[in-house]
């Protein structure tokens, strides 16, 4: 323990995901160290990026505006929508450059054990977009583990109903992994081998 307020940054970094008690430590000695470090400047960022970014009204990603920047862009494709859990998957996506359509943020996969069902997630909201008839197909792309191939089974279900081409990433992917750690060849990949699910 260090006294008062360095234990304070170390508790408060050590409180981010994936920001161990040894690199808390390392990370506070570097800001408090360091004259050239920037804190000002970061403590700005912390605070514009609160006020700032928003999630879009239409897909639930990141957005700096009411809809988001793929939603916005017209060469995207509208018939095509591509299910992710998080925002993070859609810039692991976007990545491979093997995707022209456009994305569905969820918010999370279906976790009895966390307590979240299907109504805690933006299916809801899926369905809603589904309903013009514009879309032909939806990807489903959720991660390949526990929880996101039980949210991509009761998407098939609720989907099959409405008669729309339904796929989903072709194996190859690392199970039990997470979509933004597999890389982009092995994901592009995934993309093209995509298979009908209904
Ligand atoms: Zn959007």
């Amino acid at each position: 323990m260090y006294e008062g307020i360095v234990q304070d940054l170390i508790d408060e970094l050590g409180r981010l995901p994936g920001i161990g008690p040894k690199s808390a430590q390392r990370i506070a000695f570097h800001i408090v160290q360091t004259e050239s470090f920037d804190v000002s400047r970061l403590a700005e960022i912390l605070t514009e990026v609160r006020d700032k970014v928003r999630f879009c009204e239409i897909c639930g990603n990141v957005a700096e505006q009411s809809t988001c920047a793929i939603c916005r862009d017209p060469r995207r494709d509208p018939a095509v929508i591509c299910v992710v859990e998080e925002a993070k998957d859609v810039v692991a996506i976007e990545r491979t450059r093997e995707f022209r359509g456009r994305y569905h943020v969820l918010g999370g996969a279906i976790s009895p054990i966390d307590g979240i069902g299907p109504e805690e997630l933006r299916i809801r909201q899926l369905m809603e977009r589904l309903a013009d008839g514009v879309v032909q197909e939806v990807i489903i792309a959720t991660d390949p583990n526990l929880e996101g191939e039980a949210t991509a089974t009761y998407l098939s279900r609720m989907l099959t109903t409405i008669g729309i081409r339904i796929t989903r990433l072709a194996s190859g992917l690392p199970v039990g992994g997470d979509l933004e750690y597999a890389d982009e060849v092995t994901l592009g990949r995934a993309f093209e081998g995509r298979r009908v699910v209904s």
